[in-house]
């Protein structure tokens, strides 16, 4: 599957039991039928319903859907400070661009707390030329095997 705004391949990623695709390059990820609720579940802490509202008024290019290749719609998603979301009305699948999810997450949160874990999760795993100096997945001593 490939990314619907850079069109470069999609990794799935595996977070708290939900698949997600997670686009390396630009940070896009693509949510399946139902998985963007489990998410907001897991980022929320409670059960919590954050279904796209109506369809956004946007001057910006409609995405193609990347399982079915149909253009999506552009709904807003969100309670407090909306992002607009392409959703495939026959997938339901939802993508988000780099920082939408940021976004959804800081409303969940009126505190303003963004740094969610499964944002940290997704650029410690796919960044992690960004952190090369500082930390390299300590234990890995791999080589030395003196009996
Ligand atoms: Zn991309
Ligand atoms: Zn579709």
């Amino acid at each position: 599957m490939n990314c619907p705004r850079c069109q470069s391949e999609l990794i799935v990623v595996e977070y708290h039991a939900v698949e997600l695709d997670y686009c390396p390059e630009c940070e896009g990820l693509w949510f399946d039928s139902g998985e963007m609720a489990l998410v907001a579940t897991q980022m929320s802490g409670s059960q919590c319903d954050l279904l796209p509202q109506e369809r956004a008024e946007t001057k910006e290019t409609r995405l193609k859907c990347p399982e079915c290749h149909k253009a999506m719609d552009k709904r807003l998603l969100g309670a407090t400070d909306p992002v607009i979301a392409d959703v495939c009305r026959l997938c339901d699948g939802l993508w988000l661009d780099h920082g939408e999810l940021e976004q959804v997450v800081a409303g969940m949160h009126p505190s303003g707390e963004t740094d969610t874990p499964i944002i940290g999760y997704l650029r410690n795993t796919f960044r992690p030329g960004l952190e090369e100096k500082s930390s390299r997945t300590p234990g890995q001593t791999s080589g030395e095997s003196s009996n």
